[in-house]
Order: C-alpha cells, then sequence, then structure tokens
C-alpha cells in the first residue's frame, strides 16, 4: 500500500509541477471542443477533491487487495519470514516484473472492458469518466469497485502468475500507479514516455489511454481498453484508428 501510495503521490506532484512550469506546453494535448474553447488540463484539475484520491489509495478496496495479495504471496511462499527480498540476479528480477506487466494488462483490459460493456458495472466506471480531460491528480478519480477490477484483481493475478521477490512486487506496484498517473498526464512527450519505459516495443504511450477517455467516454464499443501494452487491443479488435499505430499519437491543437 506504501509502495501505491508513493506512486500515485510523488508522480502526480512531479507531472503536475512539471505541467505548471510551462515547460510541457507543447506537448500538451488539448481536444477542439465544437463551438467552444477547449477545456484546459488546469480546469480538470478543479473537479477532482484530494480527499477522494487519498480515500483511493488508502481506502477499504485497498486495504481488501492489500490483503488479498498477501494471502497470494504466502500461498507462493508460506507463512513467515521470507528467505531474501531480492531475486537471485537482476535478469531474474527484470523477468519477474515484466511478466507481472504483462499479465497484469491482460487483466486490466478484461476487468476494463466488463465495465463498459455491462450495464451494471457502467454505473461503477462512470464516475471515472467524469473526467473526460483527464489530469495526474484526477487518476484516483475512481470507484472502490473499479479499482478493484482495474488494480487489485489483475495485480494479484500478476503476483501468482510470476511469483515475484519482495522487491519486485513493491517497484511493480509503484511503478503501476506511477504509469497510471503519466497515462493521466495530458502530455504527449517522447521523453516521458521513454523515461517511463514507454517507449519500448508494443508499449502503448501516455496518449492511448488519454484518448479512451477522450473517444470512448460511453458505454460499449470503447477502444483502448489496456493501458501498458497496445497489443491485447490489437488482439480483441478495441484499438482506437485514432492511435492505432505503436506510438501513435493523439490529435493535437496547439
Ligand atoms: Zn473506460
Ligand atoms: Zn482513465
Amino acid at each position: 500500500m506504501v509502495a501505491v501510495a508513493a506512486g500515485f503521490f510523488v508522480t502526480a506532484g512531479i507531472l503536475e509541477a512539471l505541467i505548471s512550469t510551462g515547460w510541457f506546453d507543447s506537448a500538451l494535448i488539448v481536444y477542439p471542443t465544437p463551438g467552444g474553447k477547449p477545456k484546459s488540463r488546469a480546469e480538470g484539475v478543479a473537479e477532482v477533491q484530494l480527499w477522494r484520491s487519498t480515500v483511493t489509495v488508502a481506502g477499504p478496496a485497498t486495504i481488501a487487495n492489500g490483503l488479498a495479495m498477501v494471502l497470494v504471496m504466502t500461498s507462493s511462499y508460506g507463512w513467515g519470514p521470507v528467505a531474501s527480498w531480492w531475486a537471485a540476479t537482476p535478469l531474474h528480477f527484470a523477468a519477474q516484473f515484466a511478466v507481472m506487466l504483462f499479465v497484469n494488462d491482460f487483466g486490466l483490459y478484461w476487468g476494463h472492458r466488463i465495465q463498459h460493456e455491462s450495464a451494471f458495472l457502467w454505473r461503477f466506471h462512470r464516475a471515472h469518466h467524469r473526467i473526460a480531460t483527464p489530469t495526474p491528480v484526477s487518476v484516483m478519480c475512481i470507484a472502490q469497485l473499479d479499482a478493484t477490477l482495474q488494480g487489485g484483481l489483475p495485480m494479484a493475478l500478476a503476483a501468482a502468475a510470476a511469483r515475484p521477490c519482495p522487491a519486485a512486487l513493491c517497484a511493480f506496484f509503484f511503478y503501476r500507479v506511477a504509469e497510471n498517473t503519466l497515462n493521466h498526464s495530458g502530455l504527449d512527450s517522447r521523453l516521458l514516455d521513454a523515461l517511463c519505459l514507454k517507449a519500448l516495443p508494443f508499449r502503448a504511450p501516455a496518449a492511448f489511454h488519454d484518448a479512451h477517455h477522450r473517444y470512448s467516454n460511453h458505454a460499449h464499443n470503447a477502444k483502448n481498453y489496456a493501458e501498458s501494452f497496445w497489443i491485447f487491443d490489437w488482439a480483441f479488435g478495441t484499438l482506437s484508428p485514432l492511435v492505432g499505430k505503436p506510438q501513435g499519437r493523439a490529435s493535437k491543437q496547439a
């Protein structure tokens, strides 16, 4: 839970500070609004209350998901102190991390997609789609059930598949929440994507999820459900033609 909270507050703080400097203005995705002036990212921040974000990263669903994770890990390693916090070699560490990211994104894809396709679940996911113009701090504007389907369960599935060392698991929690925050930054920056390992083959850039908010703000037939890789949307026929190419960019207006 500490890694989850750190992943959000550290990354959101850094990204909001970067945006406020104006250095990344040219990378900010701004969608044209028919008949009106585009809504700024700063206006989107006002829609999100910080206490809601705190409840999301430290609320009952996160605690329940954390306990589920303890059960998954103890089923792999047994109760009691672990023999080592670290993997045998850096390569093992990287492999565990990569397997978790891949399996998590598969689970996230379906945990996200069923919420668009089920009328009952859409009532929960709709809260997250209130943020048509995402910002770093708005990432935690999400219902607890939604956070479980897109966060807790896929992460538990990833841990069960990779059986990672505790250090790799914590690094994965931190990275995944940080990546999710970048995905809501509205920054279509090759530099930031590269720094966050999102410029590697098969990875989805930050603009990928931004386009989900802009063009799939509705139940049914949405696009770009995954967040870390574009291949699941490609394989299951939900890749948006707007960002259909690897490293594709959402439409921008300076
Ligand atoms: Zn959605
Ligand atoms: Zn989102």
